[in-house]
């Protein structure tokens, strides 16, 4: 219905985008949309202007992107993910629509410094780490490469805790990111869908035909969409991201407010106002907890309320779903959505139980993260059928359907039955969201060739047998305009001047730099543009942690999530190691380094904020220590997100890519660093293989057990104890830091993290120390030899660019969504 009666409205007054019109145009928002005039005006109501003024520009884009999809009846790709580290996204969004040089002219004719103004964007922190980010660089990628895309989530009011660090510990406090308003997004309250939970299931008996099944929900809510305009690279295309937030039926309960109960009054507020309230604070481990669950299904209903909404308005037959549609579940967060599907085609859309089916899987995706067992979500049946009842008599359905096929057609043993199953049995029952998503779906991804094949053996063993032909690769990717063009700027020029634009297309056009790669004059302002933004870094330093640091020293950076297997414990033993061996062998030509730490541990990760202490008290006691002569700072940066590791990862000379082989899904941070003239030292994990093979062996150091060798150790039983009481160094920074060196106030804090080692060494700290350390000096013999490390630095640069996230999308799309 349209209560338009004109057809011939007239179009909106164009948005010029030259440097004269943007200016007045930013003049016009401070005006008109933030009410102030530009005497008053605070810096944030500068932001809020410009940020409203580049959103117009968008909006065309915006409009001109949907309509063409949908005159073209093209197929839409929606994105299913409970997280979005996006960042900031002016710079992004300048970026983008190329209007960097207007836009800094028109601030200048406005008087007003846009660096300063641009760093009071809050960080949409809607993300924990590397999963979050990586889709928050394939929504920017879709837009690029011109896939009609939809991304879905929550829109958290808190989103990743903000990190403190006090006496060297980890404080979490609330991020809130929407204090001063969303300026790019839009609240369109008309999409918005009832989403229930709990109660029963009432079975309708039919004359001749199927029962029909009503739920009979206990608690209904409303999800209401708030949109953001995605740019691609060129505005070649607009996407939209559409996070949800829980909002109540029933805002207020008015006879309850009148009897006296106002604060009863307002429960539905209450429930509602919870559930999008805040990201859980997990990483590759689940949450465990019922607020999460109902997080998870309300995303995903909802989500799928609005694709089949679309879907049938457009297309008007549900039958066409898979033609029309490809839903992508970005790891197991979003798998309640495959039985979400079977309950509204068959008791909304009337379609019939294997059908559905036929059609669900012919519709889904799924990507897989991690092979850390307790990171495959589970959840309690009774938990389960509580909150949703209808959904577990679908899954039972299901199960039967499957189990059946699996016994009769493809001769499964028992104990793969019992595998392939939707229920785990053994002990308290559970539902597998990995097997839903797994079973639900026609493809089922890695994100680097080691870990799919490794998910062919372990996690997946019985139900990739089961399906040969769903599990398949797509090495992750990042989007090398907000990770090379808008973090790098300076390098970005240097490789226009030298290459041409070619590369901010293609980024595989990066690899024309090998021609330079040995030519001297080059390699001088390569490392010159390293400097620059070294002395950028040391001065954030400087500022926000009152360190000194020298420009000069390698600068050797590990910054991601804190997690054991991520080994950062690694890192923090072997600067210790070679504190020792400064101090007793102040005759040598150490090599200064300054080792940078950054990153968040989950609240509830005892270790891992050990681990973060542990950091802090080296630091102090090292960068304290004038016997070092400044040869070794430990620094560690509080409150690690995008915009932090912006500045840092084009800083960095080394990169710390040193998990546990095998542990690593793929990394993404890795790629980030390279991409920007950083050399790796890694172990082959994850991402690290498939780098070493587009860099070349002789351009990263590798070291350490292998994923296979781990594997061995594990269930042979390796002895750590021997390996470290072999190894002097090792045991002798390991006794230094239980025995409280660096922790006079509490000689006892590091002795139970110690212990681990000795006792069961499960990362393999002490089983890969010795080749660590070893690894460590040929990156210093490296250093010393200064040509033959900018030779390396700038092929890694000219060969990372086949990790872009547009590479990774043109794949998925190509395999996976057939778009
Ligand atoms: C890229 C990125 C990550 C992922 O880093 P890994 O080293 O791959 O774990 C995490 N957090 C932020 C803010 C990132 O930008």
């Amino acid at each position: 219905m349209s209560i338009v009666t004109n057809p011939d409205l007239p179009l909106p007054p164009p948005r010029f985008t030259d440097a004269e019109h943007l200016a007045s145009s930013i003049i016009e928002k401070l005006t008109y949309q933030v009410g102030k005039n530009s005497i008053v005006a605070q810096p944030h109501d500068w932001l809020r202007a410009i940020i409203l003024a580049i959103r117009d520009r968008i909006i065309d884009n915006w409009m001109e992107s949907t309509t063409r999809t949908y005159e073209a009846g093209s197929k839409r790709v929606y994105y299913l993910s409970l997280e979005f580290l996006i960042g900031r996204l002016l710079r992004d969004s300048i970026s983008n629509l190329e209007l960097v040089d207007q836009i800094n002219e028109a601030m200048g004719k406005l008087g007003v410094d846009l660096a300063e103004i641009a760093q009071l964007e809050p960080d949409a922190a809607l993300g924990n780490g590397g999963l979050g980010r990586l889709a928050a660089c394939f929504m920017e990628s879709m837009a690029t490469v011109d896939i009609p895309a939809y991304g879905y989530g929550i829109r958290y009011v808190n989103g990743l805790f903000r990190q403190e660090i006090a006496d060297g510990w980890q404080v979490e406090l609330p991020e809130n990111w929407l204090a001063h308003g969303n300026p790019w997004e839009f609240h369109r309250r008309e999409s918005s869908y009832e989403i229930y939970f709990g109660g029963k299931v009432d079975i309708i008996e039919q004359r001749g035909a199927e029962p029909k099944y009503v739920w009979k929900p206990a608690e209904r809510m409303m999800a209401e969409a708030y949109d953001t305009p995605v740019v691609g690279w060129r505005a070649n295309r607009v996407n939209t991201l559409r996070l949800w937030s829980a909002e109540p039926i029933d805002p207020i309960l008015l006879d309850k407010f009148n009897a006296g109960d106002h604060i009863g009054a307002l429960q539905e507020s209450t429930k509602a106002e919870t559930l999008t309230r805040v990201l859980y604070p997990a990483d590759a481990n689940p949450a465990g907890q019922e607020l999460r669950l109902r997080q998870e299904y309300f995303f995903s209903s909802a989500s799928l309320q609005d694709i089949l909404r679309r879907h049938m308005q457009q297309f008007n037959d549900i039958k066409l779903l898979p033609e029309k549609v490809a839903i992508h579940l970005n790891d197991t967060h979003p798998a309640v959505s495959v039985i979400e599907m079977m309950r509204l085609l068959i008791d909304i859309y009337g379609v019939e139980f294997d059908e559905a089916w036929e059609l669900t899987v012919a519709t889904f995706g799924y990507t897989n993260h991690t092979l850390l067992p307790e990171a495959l979500e589970t959840w309690p049946v009774p938990l389960f059928e509580r909150l949703f009842p209808r959904h577990m008599q679908l899954i039972y359905a299901v199960n039967a359907k499957i189990l059946l096929h699996a016994r009769k057609e493809a001769g499964a043993s028992d104990e793969a039955i019992r595998q392939i199953s939707l229920i785990d049995e053994g002990g308290e029952r559970r539902v597998r969201m990995g097997n839903i998503a797994f079973l639900g779906s026609h493809s089922i991804n890695g994100v680097s060739a080691l870990h799919t094949e490794l998910m062919k053996d372990t996690v997946f063993y019985n139900l990739h047998r089961l399906h040969p032909d769903r599990i398949n690769n797509k090495t992750n990717g990042i989007t090398p305009r907000r990770w090379l063009k808008e973090c790098n700027p300076k390098l970005t020029a240097l490789i226009r001047e030298t290459i041409g634009d070619d590369f901010l297309d293609d980024a595989e056009k990066l690899q024309a730099l090998n021609d330079v790669a040995e030519d001297s004059s080059f390699q001088e302002r390569f490392e010159a543009v390293k400097r620059e933004n070294k002395v950028r870094l040391s001065n954030l330093v400087g500022e926000r942690l009152g360190t000194r640091i020298d420009p000069n020293a390698m600068f050797d950076i590990q910054i991601k999530r804190i997690h054991e297997y991520k080994r950062q414990l690694l890192n923090i033993i072997e600067a210790v190691a070679l504190y020792d061996q400064i101090r007793s062998h102040p005759e040598m030509d150490w090599v200064p380094r300054v080792k940078f730490f950054a990153g968040k541990a989950a609240p509830s990760y005892h270790n891992a904020k050990l681990i973060i202490k542990l950091a802090n008290d080296v630091a102090r006691v090292i960068n304290n220590d004038p016997s070092v002569r400044g040869l070794l700072k430990i620094i560690f940066v509080p409150n690690y997100n995008v915009s932090t590791a912006e500045v840092m990862i084009p800083a960095a000379d080394l990169s710390e890519q040193i998990s546990t082989a095998g542990m690593e899904a793929s990394g993404t941070g890795n790629m980030k660093f390279a991409i920007n003239g950083a050399l790796t030292i890694g172990t082959l994990d994850g991402a690290n293989v498939e780098m070493r093979d587009w860099v070349g062996a002789e351009n990263i150091v590798i070291f350490g057990l292998t994923a296979d060798e781990v594997d061995e150790a594990r269930a042979k039983g390796h002895n750590p104890r021997e390996i470290i009481e072999g190894s002097k160094e090792l045991s002798q920074a390991l006794s230094a830091i239980s025995s409280g060196v660096f922790s006079h106030d509490d000689p006892g804090r590091y002795t139970e993290l110690v212990g681990g080692l000795y006792d069961h060494d499960w990362f393999m700290v002490a089983a890969d120390f010795d080749a660590y350390a070893a690894a460590q000096r040929e990156v210093d013999a490296i250093w010393n030899d200064k040509p033959a490390w900018n030779v390396k630095a700038i092929r890694n640069t000219a060969r990372m660019g086949w990790f872009s996230s547009d590479r990774a999308i043109r794949e998925y799309a190509r395999d996976i969504w057939r778009v």
